[in-house]
């Protein structure tokens, strides 16, 4: 087993895919069952890291892949997956079947956030995949891991219109994607992910509600880790998205740069009172997108006055 993974009980492993050549950004799934499933593949450039850490772990074939949500960050990987296990099938919200077969879409409207160049170098380009490799998922379906476990698909919109999670009951553990928010080893605050054009704090937080209605012993988010603290965890959440939309909704005269740079200033301090130094805060704030943060934050308050 590589330093890149983690083994946790029930079959769990955490596997770090190193986004952006760096560690503890992005955790990829793998529950070893009978049958066995990978959740997330990370972005086109992790694949390397995704690869080495299944096979340090005896894995030579992935057969299923569910996928939470159709960001590139998530799902960037899936070609390469299927060009090396042709018959692995993908789990992924209907709008799937649209893009995965054809991303040039999905990726003309991401380079449109965060320009090509930055998308080529930090997260790599999406190859596409076959049609008959696609399964949808709907609301409450079982995949069938063992004779007595299932992972539940629910439908989690909030982050985005196309978010899944995936509720192991038998271990008591969900797999987030981005709809608590990203949680990096420098704080234990949670720090919201809002991006345009889906992000709505009323959605997001009906299927906040739903998740924390379950039995639950730890929440796997990708962005990053196993945290056994599940219920605090989502409590911290709504907090800090409500926090932030106050605070955004307090400069409306700002543009979306000025906005991110008094919004990141706002979060230093508060890591800061955590005791945390001035490199490390640095180091995780750098890739955060604020502005990105901003205009999405923006577009849920303008749409909510209509
Ligand atoms: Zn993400």
């Amino acid at each position: 087993m590589n330093t890149n993974v983690k083994k946790f009980d029930n079959g769990i492993y955490q596997i770090d895919v190193h986004m952006e050549g760096k560690p503890q950004r992005m955790s990829c799934y793998y529950i070893d069952t009978t049958d066995p499933i990978l959740i997330e593949v990370g972005p086109s450039n992790s694949f390397p890291y995704l690869i080495s850490a299944l096979e340090s772990i005896g894995i030579q074939d992935v057969k299923r892949t569910a996928i939470t949500h159709l960001h590139l960050d998530h799902v960037g990987g899936i070609g390469h997956l299927n060009e090396k296990y042709k018959k692995n099938f993908v789990y992924v919200h209907e709008l799937g079947i649209k893009h995965l077969p054809n991303p040039e879409r999905l990726w003309k409207a991401v380079s449109d956030v965060y320009t090509e160049d930055w998308l080529k170098k930090n997260w790599g380009e999406i190859k596409p995949i076959p049609l008959e490799n696609i399964k949808t998922l709907n609301d409450g379906a079982d995949i069938n891991l063992d004779k007595n476990r299932n992972l539940k698909a629910l439908y989690s919109p909030g982050h985005a219109k196309h978010h899944y999670t995936f509720y192991d009951e038998f271990s008591g553990t969900v797999f987030m994607g981005d709809t608590l928010g990203l949680i990096y080893p420098h704080g234990s605050f949670v720090q919201p992910n809002l991006p345009p054009p889906d992000f709505d704090q009323e959605i997001l937080f009906e299927t906040l509600n739903k998740i924390e209605k379950l039995n639950l012993n730890q929440l796997a988010i990708a962005h990053f880790g196993i945290h056994k603290n599940p219920y605090e965890l989502i409590r911290n959440a709504k907090e800090s998205i409500n926090n932030w939309i106050e605070f955004i909704n307090k400069l409306p005269n700002r543009s979306d740069k000025e906005a991110s740079e008094e919004l990141v200033n706002w979060i230093k301090t508060n890591y800061k009172s955590l005791g945390i130094d001035e490199d490390t805060i640095n180091n995780y704030i750098g890739n955060g997108n604020f502005e990105m943060q901003i205009n999405g934050v923006r577009r849920f308050l303008n749409n909510k006055k209509l």
